[in-house]
């Protein structure tokens, strides 16, 4: 391996780069080529990652088909990415399974109070199957697809960076998942690229 190509590592981990819960959902899967991750193999990992996203995920009650919740959110993150590569190319997209999941809502609010002694509101669902775990997750998927700004919504422009994000930067000049991941990978190459433009003179 020559130091001007290293090696584009990411952490198998799930990352949370999107600055928004439905295009972090859209990167749950990463990579291309060798450096391809999945984080959803397994209903544990979905659980897992619906945990790292500071979601809601007791199935207390729910009688869950085993690979029910991975098939699910398979299917979701399929269509999610579908509608969100069409929305960005200013295309309509199939929104029936989206539709779907978001049928199975049945939430509530509870009021809880803080350990500080401020009262705040949780919404809870009334989960009947596992599925609707991913109601949360579903539910970000359409808000973007209505009020999102998609000039913000983007893909890291590494080209072999396939991350989403959403620009909340002041100067909406994002270019990267992250400055670590691609950013200054990136600002090496060109860097690089620049000196050895610069001796060929
Ligand atoms: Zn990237």
């Amino acid at each position: 391996m020559s130091a001007t190509s290293e090696p584009h590592t990411h952490p198998s981990a799930a990352l949370f780069v999107g600055d928004d819960l439905a295009l972090d959902f859209a990167n749950s899967a990463f990579g291309i080529g060798d450096e391809h991750r999945e984080c959803l193999s397994t209903d544990a990992e979905v659980i897992d990652w619906l945990r790292l996203a500071g979601l809601p995920t007791s199935m207390q009650g729910v009688d869950a088909r085993p690979g029910a919740l991975l098939e699910a959110a398979l299917t979701l993150r399929e269509s999610a990415l579908g509608l969100l590569k069409n929305r960005k190319a200013g295309r309509a997209g199939d929104i029936t399974a989206l539709n779907r999941l978001l049928s199975l809502g049945n939430s509530y609010q509870e009021l809880v109070w803080g350990t500080g002694g401020q009262l705040h509101a949780e919404r809870r669902q009334r989960a009947a199957t596992v599925e609707a775990l991913l109601l949360p997750v579903a539910e970000a998927v359409a808000t973007l697809l209505v009020e999102g700004d998609f000039n913000m919504v983007r893909q890291c422009e590494s080209a072999d960076c396939t991350l989403w994000f959403y620009d909340r930067t002041k100067s909406h000049r994002r270019r990267w998942c992250s400055m670590s991941l691609c950013g200054n990978r990136m600002k090496v190459a060109a860097f690089r690229a620049r000196k050895k433009s610069d001796q060929a003179v």
